[in-house]
């Protein structure tokens, strides 16, 4: 008799311990997401292992890294942020890319022009209501992660990210950082990025609870656009890392438990290449302008807008640019654009809107060879291809006690937002699956 009973007992007490266990991770589940704009993977990985970023060391002990993590098409900040925070692609989220043109109202979108950037973040001095809840919200057609949080009763906090609707708190910057962060030539990317640490660290001294927390560094981006890849080592080891440990340290502040309750995800948008000199990419612009001009589209009766390697091109049907063009006018332009020998040499492909398509692609999607980007002056570095380079982004995870090191199974940035929804128990309709574990 005694046996059983000593036999129920050890089952009894395991059970209890995990059940416990369980509802305590439960209640303190979080997510932390540090999203690095335009750094491609070997960037990242390769500034990690030689040490230069002990921040993050800190925070991705036991991490998993996804060795052929991926981007979405076009490789472009806009469409590629509203991927990672929607968990869908852009033909479903609605984002086609940093440019393009609304049929429905006529106006050409460039959401990373000057004019038009400080709308993302709700600046409304010039652009009106359009502006009020950040240009990016608007546009989006999908739900965002943070919507859904909402909607299961958990609480989210993004910081300086221009995705934010839905959002307990947005952390924005104002008016007068605005102001600040300008310099003579724009807006200073690396102040930015330590302005968008430091409200973050003052958020997280002072929040009572959130779920989910975003951070966004856009200054190894456009430090890269001007100077070439060979910048961004530097700038993650002495600006972005040392941020990363202040936040971190914040959060220990806070809650010694904070971080080790945490799903940690640390991504990018895109990758990116270094500029080669292509003097034939100057007159691409031109060149595809004047291929319409040739297969019957006077000025006015087509728009194009270019996404680095990339670009739409929107034909206007008669007084409609809503109506879709018929099939041998679209076929028609196709081959003017190709019987032109210099596009013919640098197009990669393009891609024909179908009628089952987003109604913000562009008539034709125009995709451009490895190397060759619409607006390339040779310097500095570019993105928006469809080659691997650009594809290619850091998507690190650590799962609290799930598995570390390196993976080769496949994965895209569409899938941190499932991965986050699914790590803290909410569904995220729509929204492509978590990404996958290895099994241990
Ligand atoms: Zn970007």
């Amino acid at each position: 008799m005694r046996r059983p009973a000593a036999s129920a007992r050890w089952v009894w007490v395991p059970l209890l311990l995990v059940a416990g266990s369980g509802a305590q991770a439960a209640e303190r589940r979080r997510a932390l997401i540090i999203d690095i704009d335009g750094v491609r993977r070997d960037t990242f990985e390769q500034a990690y292992q030689a040490g230069t970023l002990p921040n993050f060391q800190r925070i991705l002990g036991g991490a998993l890294w996804y060795d052929r993590a991926e981007s979405v098409l076009p490789t472009v900040t806009m469409a590629a942020q509203s991927s990672i925070f929607t968990g869908s692609a852009p033909a479903w989220h609605g984002i086609p890319g940093n440019s393009w043109f609304d049929r429905t109202t006529g106006r050409l979108y460039d959401y990373v022009s000057a004019g038009t950037a400080p709308c993302l973040y709700a600046f409304t001095l010039f652009g009106g209501g359009e502006c009020r809840e950040g240009l990016l919200n608007r546009h989006l057609l999908a739900g965002t992660l943070y919507e859904a949080a909402a909607t299961a009763g958990l609480t989210s906090a993004v910081v300086f990210h221009p995705v934010w609707r839905g959002a307990t708190r947005a952390v924005l910057p104002s008016l007068t950082d605005g102001l600040t962060l300008l310099d003579g030539n724009g807006l200073n990317f690396e102040a930015f990025d330590r302005m968008m640490a430091q409200r973050a660290a003052n958020f997280v001294a002072f929040e009572e609870r959130t779920d989910i927390l975003t951070v966004y560094f856009t200054g190894a981006d456009e430090i890269a656009h001007g100077h070439g890849i060979a910048a961004q080592p530097p700038y993650l080891a002495t600006v972005v890392d040392p941020l990363v440990g202040r936040l971190a340290d914040a959060l220990d502040a806070r809650d010694r438990d904070w971080l080790a309750s945490a799903m940690i995800v640390v991504t990018s948008d895109h990758g990116r290449t270094d500029a080669a000199a292509n003097p034939e990419d100057r007159t691409l612009s031109r060149d595809l302008a004047a291929a319409l001009g040739r297969a019957g589209f006077a000025e006015g009766q087509f728009r194009v807008a270019a996404n680095g390697g990339m670009a739409y091109v929107y034909l206007k049907n008669g007084e409609e640019w809503e109506a879709m063009p018929a099939p041998e006018t679209v076929d028609a332009v196709r081959r003017e654009i190709l019987a032109d020998p210099l596009l013919a040499k640098l197009v990669l492909e393009i891609r024909v809107r179908q009628s089952s398509d987003s109604a913000r692609w562009g008539d034709l999607s125009v995709f451009l060879k490895p190397s060759h980007y619409f607006g390339n002056t040779g310097a500095g570095s570019h993105h928006g291809n469809a080659d691997i380079l650009d594809l290619s982004v850091p998507l690190v995870v650590v799962r609290p006690g799930g598995p570390a090191g390196h993976t080769s199974l496949e994965a895209r940035i569409t899938q941190v937002a499932g991965t986050v929804a699914e790590y803290l128990g909410f569904p995220l309709g729509g929204a492509e699956p978590a990404l996958p574990v290895p099994p241990t």
